[in-house]
């Protein structure tokens, strides 16, 4: 299938396709993987449609048949176990690729714990573990943006785009299109935020960028005892950079696509190694201003607490003006024994999202009452959320 056919610029005018995503809060459901199926763990997470979602958590860890009350929540996009990353992508990174054309800084963030699928929505891992995990946003984001740039609405605008990936590991930003070098983050008086010798590699075909982010991803392994173990510690972010072709290549939109470091540290304080207790200081401190710089955005308050944390820091743009985009997909594992951390996640995107009443979502209609899966009405499934 060629790009051409996939084509599909929205058509309505940009401002209510830019605006009505603004904030935008979804949570991802994967299946049950074989381990926890070999468990026989029970699947705690339903998604009845409209957005809405139900966690029943158990009442007694040592009783797995109780269950206490329904948990329900409320995003603007749930996919249960059953959606494609092209499906995802669709409704979340996809607007956001075309809001750049617009002038717009946008920010996609994979949110979850370790395992919950935020590599395999991202598409980020080249390791030679899954092969078509190539399919994720990235790939899809990039195939986008070079359709749009080729397209007549945008082509006369004479844009080019650039790529950059690196990983913020406790705190400090590393260039993985460069040998892992160590970068500065300089911050002038103008409050501009700078990554001091960032690569950004020009790119005229997504199988370049593809390419790119192949070997960014194997630079980010490389050397390290417990590969998966330490990119869950990490954040990754590839940005995707269109620049004017003027003398000045000056910026005219950036699209920002993080996959987090693993929540879970957060709750985990039972370890004493000392580097792994500043590892999750630093996560902490990194997803807590990340939260408080979106809700910043949405309260559209002049005061973005973006100086708490490296990720924030390089991010300053994705939350300042009138042209800040943010959609974050945060990722659950369903089964029991991820229980507590399915929550945490939840409740964490639920905070984000909090501030969003005002500004429109994404026209899917929220659900009119708590659905209350004791009664077994089917009716309140809601298809259309994907039509
Ligand atoms: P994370 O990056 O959040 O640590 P991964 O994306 O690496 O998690 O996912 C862990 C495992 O679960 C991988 O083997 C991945 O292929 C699988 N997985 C994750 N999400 C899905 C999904 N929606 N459908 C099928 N498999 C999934
Ligand atoms: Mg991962």
């Amino acid at each position: 299938q060629s790009f051409r056919e996939t084509l599909e610029i929205i058509p309505i005018s940009t401002t209510d396709l830019i605006e009505s995503h603004r904030i935008c809060v979804c949570v991802r459901k994967r299946p049950l993987n074989k381990q926890e199926l070999n468990r026989k763990e029970i699947d705690v997470v339903s998604v009845p449609g409209n957005g809405s979602l139900l966690v029943h958590e158990p009442k007694q860890k040592v009783d797995l048949t109780k269950y206490l009350d329904n948990q329900v929540f409320h995003f603007d996009y749930s996919f249960d176990e059953t959606t494609t990353n092209d499906l995802v992508y669709k409704f979340t990174a996809k607007p956001l690729v075309q809001s750049i054309f617009e002038g717009c800084m946008a920010t996609c963030f994979a949110y979850g714990q370790t395992g919950s699928g935020k590599t395999h929505t991202m598409g980020g891992d080249f390791t030679g573990k899954q092969q078509n995990s190539a399919k994720g946003i990235y790939a899809l984001a990039a195939r986008d943006v070079f359709t749009y740039l080729n397209h007549r609405r945008y082509n006369s605008l004479d844009l080019s785009a650039y790529v950059s990936f690196f990983e913020i590991y406790n705190g400090k930003v590393y260039d993985l299109l460069n040998k892992k070098a160590k970068l500065r983050v300089l911050e002038d008086d103008r409050q501009q935020v700078q990554v001091v010798g960032l690569e950004e590699v020009y790119v005229t075909t997504a199988e370049e960028v593809i390419r790119m982010i192949q070997a960014g991803s194997a630079c980010r392994t490389s050397g390290q005892t417990s590969a998966n173990a330490n990119s869950s510690r990490s954040h990754a972010v590839l940005q995707i950079v269109l620049r004017r072709n003027d003398r000045a290549t000056t910026l005219h939109g950036k699209f920002s696509l993080v996959d987090l470091a693993g929540n879970e540290r957060g709750t985990d304080v039972s370890s004493n190694d000392r580097s792994t207790l500043v590892e999750t200081a630093e996560i902490n401190r990194s997803l807590l201003a990340l939260k408080e710089c979106i809700r910043s955005l949405g309260k559209n308050s002049d005061h973005i607490p973006f100086r708490m944390s490296t990720l924030t820091k390089v991010l300053r743009d994705s939350f300042i003006g009138e042209k800040s985009r943010t959609c974050m997909i945060a990722m659950v594992s369903p089964g029991m024994a991820s229980c507590e951390y399915t929550m945490n996640t939840l409740r964490y995107a639920d905070r984000v999202k909090e501030l969003n009443g005002n500004s429109k979502v994404s026209g899917v209609a929220k659900a009119q009452e708590p659905i209350n899966s004791s009664s077994d009405e089917e009716s309140v499934v809601d298809t259309n959320v994907y039509d």
